[in-house]
């Protein structure tokens, strides 16, 4: 990979079909067809399909492509692409290279072992992918890629793009409404604007290599606590050592050249972690920009040597990895409808929109919490190194008071004294600088934006910026419904602010969110805890919820009921998985060299003892050894029981995953950390967490 400093403006994008490129390459007409179905949304005719197939061939063949593949997200949550080359027979034994509009626009992979949650029978296993004109295509290993939705026979969406695309368009819908009350003539499209911030682990791959719940379930089933962890705090932020640099470097071109903007990097809280930034863009092409970014952030690793987990919890007792989703809304012509103004008006607007924001996130917790729910995930989630599992809102103390000013209805400094006819010229001014910082809020504000802390470092982000955009555009919705009918304005705008913020005050919190007494005091104030995957799913299915997916045509009701159940189904094979790896490497590894060198202590011992020689390691570290083996096989045989009674029903099986099989994998686990310490080191069968966090050199 070429990434001397130098090359980085032409490097950048240049291996994405991208609307210079467009320009460049297509005909004026076929240029502006394009534009005007990505505005619009009106679908491309055959011959705009066939000219753009045509010069997207040419520049892919170009650099060096020989394959096309539609590249969409299943609903599995990663991407998934098939293959074919651009050869064609041309008769006598040549071939040509051939690439149609059809070819572009439309695809039918055999889509049957993708999961569908019950949309569709396996008899009907056809599923079609279409162009989404509003993603650029791109190279990625000499294939071109062509970002596609995906969705059944009957039009279900079978994948995470699909209601992602619909719920920006709705709340693009709700928003330019308001800003027509405003009096904005000009914006057409408000769009939802996303940086998602991706935290990772690098390891050696040969350290990986020799554990098998690394390879099997992506994160460590055992590990005793290091000597040294994070306390040193030495790691976050610094110097990024040269193995790691490399690799950085590496990750920053291959990113730069499909046009992933890679903005930040730097070293994380726990040894071996890291982040990258990219600068924000709208949500879809963030989305799909950040499914790149983890693909080929392992695929760098591996070329040096390297191994990059994405789980969200690798290693016990040591910090896990989210992907902070910041996300806002700005117009079409370049304004960010959360960053304060400097007028009443302008300020009226924002608190607007900031009041939509604070009853969306009110009203719709449990959906924003389980759009976060996975087993990783449930290993982060309160554990006082990520959020807590209560949705909340951080303000920053700035603009908590021009709330409560707004409230309790007192005069803020600057504000012009309220009176009985109250008006937007009463908002109170909003301080510019609301950079405040608190780490330990899910949900904070940061100026002109909110960045949502609680997904996990391996998740899609679809999901959760498909409900804020769909909370967002619900509750713009009514904001409209009511504006529109006010005979004075101003007036209306400030009792409905008024109003919300009342009702909506308790989902506010700047406190600190790992507090213990947060949580005591969250419960006074009705707000949801669903400390797990298996309390948060069944938002999905809640009537509340339903209603908001149906009601602005984002899910229809089985999209819905069919994410559920493979949320469902994803919990309970991850968890089964996770046991089975486990009884694996009991069985077949820790046992056999537990039971090995406990006999060498054993032999020791009675060596010593018939010699008459002094024999307290031997016979104390022999004890504990033949215990905690009885222990862990007793534990491993308890296991092994359970996991062949989970129930069939996967909502069952989940509560059953939940009660039964985690704790009984926490159990094995205990004893084999607990022989861990007490074996030696060239006893144990295979790296241990010093080993592994400490390995990247
Ligand atoms: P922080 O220090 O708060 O994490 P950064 O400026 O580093 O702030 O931004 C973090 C992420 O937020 C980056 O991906 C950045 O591009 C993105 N971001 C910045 N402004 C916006 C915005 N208006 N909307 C959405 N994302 C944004
Ligand atoms: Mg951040």
């Amino acid at each position: 990979m070429n990434s001397e400093p130098g090359k980085f403006p032409e490097l950048f994008g240049s291996m994405v079909f991208n609307e210079e490129t467009m320009k460049k390459r297509l005909s004026p007409s076929c240029y502006k067809q394009w534009k005007q179905s990505v505005s619009d949304g009106t679908p491309l005719d055959i011959s705009t399909a066939n000219e753009i197939a045509e010069a997207m061939k040419q520049w892919a063949v170009e650099k060096g492509a020989t394959h096309y593949t539609h590249w969409f997200q299943p609903m599995t949550g990663v991407t998934a692409e098939k293959h074919d080359s651009f050869i064609a027979p041309a008769g006598k034994g040549r071939i040509e290279l051939e690439f149609s509009g059809k070819e572009l626009v439309r695809g039918e992979p055999d889509a049957s072992s993708f999961p569908s949650g019950g949309l569709r029978a396996t008899f009907e296993a056809r599923g079609y992918t279409a162009w989404d004109p509003t993603s650029f295509a791109f190279i990625k290993e000499k294939s071109l890629c062509i970002p596609t939705i995906f969705c059944s026979y009957s039009g279900h969406a079978l994948d995470k793009k699909t209601p992602l695309l619909r719920s920006m368009d709705a709340v693009s819908k709700q928003a330019v409404r308001i800003l027509r009350l405003f009096g904005d003539t000009t914006t057409t499209r408000v769009i939802a604007q996303v940086g998602a911030e991706q935290e990772y682990f690098l390891l050696d791959k040969k350290l990986y290599s020799q554990r098998e719940d690394l390879i099997m379930t992506g994160r460590t089933l055992f590990g005793a606590k290091p000597p040294r962890g994070q306390e040193l705090e030495d790691h976050y932020f610094g110097a990024i050592r040269p193995r790691v640099a490399a690799y950085m470097q590496d990750l920053d071109g291959e990113l730069w050249k499909l046009g992933v903007l890679s903005k930040t990097k730097h070293n994380e809280v726990a040894p071996s972690q890291h982040e990258m930034a990219p600068i924000y863009s709208d949500a879809n092409a963030a989305c799909d920009q950040n499914q790149i970014t983890m693909e080929i952030m392992k695929k760098v690793a591996d070329r040096h040597g390297l191994v990059c987990l994405l789980h969200e919890k690798p290693f016990a007792g040591v910090n896990g990895s989210g992907k902070h989703d910041n996300w806002s809304l700005g117009t079409d012509t370049g304004k960010n409808l959360f960053k304060p103004g400097s007028t009443p008006r302008q300020n009226a607007q924002f608190l607007l929109f900031l009041t939509a924001f604070i009853k969306g996130v009110d009203e719709y917790q449990d959906m924003l919490r389980a759009t976060v729910a996975t087993p990783g995930n449930d290993h982060r989630l309160g554990a006082q190194e990520a959020p807590p599992a209560v949705v909340s809102i951080f303000l920053g103390s700035d603009l908590s008071a021009v709330v409560d000013s707004i409230i309790n209805d007192t005069t803020m400094k600057g504000a012009k004294k309220r009176s009985i006819n109250i008006g937007v010229d009463v908002m109170p001014p909003i301080p510019q600088d609301n950079t405040d910082r608190n780490r330990t809020s899910p949900m904070a504000f940061t100026g002109n934006k909110f960045e949502f802390r609680m997904p996990g470092s391996s998740l899609s982000i679809s999901g959760p910026n498909i409900v804020l955009n769909t909370m967002m555009a619900h509750e713009l919705m009514l904001f409209a419904d009511e504006l529109e009918k006010a005979d004075n304005m101003d007036e209306a705008v400030s009792h409905l602010i008024r109003r919300e913020l009342t009702a909506h005050r308790r989902i506010i919190f700047d406190g600190n969110g790992y507090d213990e007494s947060w949580i005591e005091e969250a419960k006074r104030r009705g707000l949801s805890n669903f400390s797990t995957a298996v309390d948060a799913l069944p938002a999905y299915i809640d009537e509340k919820n339903i209603r908001l997916f149906t009601d602005h045509a984002i899910y229809t009701r089985e999209e819905v009921d069919a994410r559920y159940n493979i949320h469902v189904e994803n919990y309970n094979a991850t968890i089964e998985i996770e046991a089975r790896t486990m009884i694996d490497m009991i069985r077949k590894e820790i046992l056999p060299a537990v039971s090995a060198y406990g006999t060498s202590l054993c032999k020791g011992f009675k060596k010593r003892k018939s010699l008459g020689l002094p024999y307290k390691y031997e016979e104390h570290n022999a004890r504990g050894n033949c215990m905690l083996s009885d222990c862990l096989h007793d534990a491993c045989a308890k296991l092994e029981k359970d996991l062949r009674e989970v129930p069939a029903q996967p909502e069952e099986a989940m509560r059953y995953c939940h009660d039964v099989i985690v704790p009984d994998m926490n159990e094995c686990r205990s004893y084999a950390d607990e022989l861990e310490t007490m074996t030696a080191r060239s006893a144990w069968p295979f790296p241990t967490y010093s080993d592994l966090l400490f390995s990247e050199g």
